[in-house]
């Protein structure tokens, strides 16, 4: 196994994430965030897995492993022949939810994807810091799995439990290659910060398994994944191994995607009414890749696609493939992301809708699909680095996607509104999906352990290099070393986002050679900020990045400061649910107003736009200070009169108001209640209507 993890000096691959060992993340915020993940979230997850969390939904993932390797055993013994396999359906629960069978499979199809997700997160933490006692359970549950697999290679406990003459005739909507891809993820991360390199091995005796089966030749199956996934992790598992088969797979299942007829019809044994007709588009697999210019269906699954094909763009220099990677990214961050960097309008199919459809109270805005947007966004940031793409990065990572946890790690959402009346979750069927609190798990828990790993991986999405350029995309605390053409360089980066605009950077080693830092600057400063120490670099600003070039030596102090004012924004006009209203962002965070400083009704509330907004630190929580925001306005005294319903309109009556705002990812930490992000507004909304046009 010695090829199988590797450094390659590969010049296709030049714009990359720093190696785990070679980039440390010391910002206190994500520090903290990071802390949490693996004192608090991985263990409680890792009783989650085994069940053994009273009240929590079941998961039933180590019970499956546990039932497949026993299986796996008696099958290479010769014990026992392989059940014939029945459709037991997309979710199966025991009779009774304490008491499963032993040798039965539970849970929805994909749920050996949740354990790939956790040691893949366990192998972020232990690269942060070393634990013994978390090795040893990633090293136990990763025998685990190893003995679930088949002595050909194949692993998943769905079709091992439930009969192997099953295994991929059902690719449209059960999960063997997406779960194969979380293997992949984990088994990569795991081995290039532990060195060990077991389930790496195990990941390489199933791809193989895969690249013989799903080959071009004319016994091969001709079929792609229903939920894309294995595509960006059959990328990964060739950078860290070298093994261009793993590529060339990843190409295959790309390339033959919404060709037609469409393998899935064929998959079902169907023939289609209107064969001219797009179908499949929840699968992502309506159209060809270099065809798809909307993004349309399931918003997770178009993520993850969305992250293969511009890794497939990058290592092939496919420019039409390239093309359809950037008008994507367009259509989905210029008229379908809200403003929190959720995507995924609606709970129906959780899918994208049409252009400016962004529902507040009905938004589905899922976790994982905040997760794949930072993925897609990295991705698109190693092959051409513009600070577009970094700045939806920045926005999804402080709001959308850290909203999916509790401050205490414990607690979790998988829809992620921006607006909640609690009485409308469980009394209006089409708000059934909306939780005002965070669940402790959900049978379905794709979010929780996604959270986990991307926290752990922060760093992985702030810096890229190539040979001669340190980019800053997220201005993070951390420490990152740098390989010169002289040798290694330390770079220190230190900053106080997200709360202030300060950013630092010194070079401890000082540097032999011409060395470039690209530091994006963030579109929300508006061009305001100030870099004080970069008198004698050669500079210049491309692509929203500030570039600075120089021998860097240990007397250089780089000192940033970007404007972090307060503001409101509002949305494009065509935005039909936040005409009139405006949202409070300061830096990267998105503010929102909730019940529990603002009192019920949140939709009688008014802000002025014209008064100052106050800035304040208060401690919201324990161990949680923040800056808090203040803003003036009105509101509409309530309740008003009994009835009528309806009455002539006349103004209603209304007082002066003062209105705190919180950061949006720490809504719902203290009493449930409302809350929402946008308010409506008097004064300048921003609106080109409301001036004489
Ligand atoms: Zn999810």
């Amino acid at each position: 196994m010695e090829n199988r993890l590797q450094q390659r000096p590969d010049p296709v691959l030049q714009n990359e994430p720093f190696a785990m060992q070679n980039a440390r993340v010391t910002d206190a915020f994500w520090r903290e965030k990071m802390r949490l993940v693996r004192n608090t979230v991985l263990p409680h997850q890792w009783k989650l897995l085994n069940d053994a969390v009273p009240g929590a939904a079941k998961s039933y993932c180590i019970h499956n492993f546990r039932a497949a390797a026993k299986a796996t055993a008696r099958r290479k013994n010769g014990q026992e022949a392989a059940p014939h396999y029945t459709d037991r359906g997309f979710e199966v629960l025991p009779d009774e939810p304490d008491a499963p069978l032993p040798d039965r499979f539970y849970g929805f199809v994909f749920q050996d994807s949740d354990l790939y997700k956790w040691l893949e997160a366990v192998a972020y933490a232990l690269a942060d810091e070393p634990n013994e006692a978390l090795e040893a359970q990633a090293d136990a549950a990763i025998d685990l799995v190893c003995q679930a697999q088949q002595a050909d290679g194949y692993l998943d406990t769905y079709y091992i439990l439930n009969g192997l003459d099953g295994a991929f005739t059902n690719l449209k909507d059960h999960h063997e290659l997406y779960c194969f891809g979380h293997l992949a993820e984990a088994a990569v991360a795991y081995a290039q910060v532990t060195g060990k390199t077991k389930l790496l091995e195990a990941t390489c005796r199933w791809a193989d398994l895969l690249d013989a089966r799903f080959s071009d030749s004319p016994d091969g199956c001709q079929g792609y994944p229903g939920h894309p996934e294995a595509e960006l992790a059959l990328f990964r598992l060739f950078a860290a191994t070298g093994c261009a088969r793993y590529r060339d797979l990843a190409l295959r299942f790309l390339n033959r995607r919404g060709q037609r007829p469409y393998y899935f019809d064929k998959e079902r044994g169907c023939t289609p009414a209107a064969p001219e007709e797009p179908r499949y588009i929840y699968y992502q697999a309506h159209l060809p890749v270099r065809e798809q210019h909307e993004a349309v269906g399931h918003a997770v699954r178009a993520m993850y696609l969305y992250s293969g094909m511009a890794d497939a763009a990058r290592l092939t220099g496919d420019e039409t493939l390239l093309g359809a990677c950037r008008v994507l990214f367009e259509d989905v961050t210029a008229r379908k992301m809200y403003v929190t960097g959720g995507v995924g309008s609606t709970a129906d199919g959780e899918a994208f809708t049409f252009v400016y459809d962004l529902p507040n109270d009905t938004a589905y805005a899922e976790t994982c699909a905040a997760a794949g947007l930072v993925f897609f966004a990295r991705r698109m940031l190693q092959i051409e680095p513009r600070a577009a793409y970094a700045d939806v990065m920045e926005r999804v990572l402080y709001n959308g996607l850290l909203s999916g946890m509790s401050a205490d790690g414990k607690r979790f959402f998988y829809v992620n509104p921006l607006e909640v009346d609690p009485a409308a979750c469980t009394g209006d069927p089409r708000k059934r999906h909306v939780h005002p609190a965070r669940q402790a798990w959900f049978g379905c828990a794709c979010c929780p352990p996604n959270l986990a790993r991307v926290i752990g991986s922060v760093g992985q999405y702030a810096w890229t290099k190539t040979q001669d350029t340190l980019f800053v995309h997220l201005h993070i605390g951390g420490e990152v070393l740098l390989q010169t053409r002289s040798g290694e360089s330390h770079v220190l980066m230190e900053s106080e986002f997200p709360w202030e605009g300060n950013f630092s950077v010194r070079f401890p080693d000082g540097c032999g050679d011409i060395f470039t830092l690209a530091v994006r600057i963030p579109a929300w400063c508006a061009g305001q900020y100030t870099v004080e120490g970069a008198e004698n670099a050669k500079r210049w600003v491309r692509d929203g990045y500030l570039y600075l070039q120089k021998a860097w030596s240990v007397q250089d102090a780089l000192q940033f400061n970007f404007a972090m004012h307060p503001q409101f924004v509002r949305s494009n006009a065509r935005v039909r649910e936040n005409i009139g209203k405006v949202a409070l962002v300061r830096g990267p965070l998105v503010y929102c107003m909730e019940e529990a400083d603002n009192g019920e009704a949140l939709h009688l509330c008014t802000l002025d736009t014209a008064a100052e907004i106050d800035v304040s630190w208060e401690t919201l929580l324990p161990h949680t200070r923040v800056p808090v925001l203040t803003a003036s306005g009105f509101r509409i005294c309530s309740p008003e009169a009994a009835p009528p319903l309806y009455a002539p309109a006349v103004p209603p009556k209304r007082e002066n108001a003062r209105y705190r705002f919180i950061p949006y990812y720490l809504w719902a930490n203290r009493t449930a209640g409302e809350m929402q992000v946008w308010t409506r507004a008097e004064g300048n909304t921003g609106f080109a209507g409301e001036k004489k046009c």
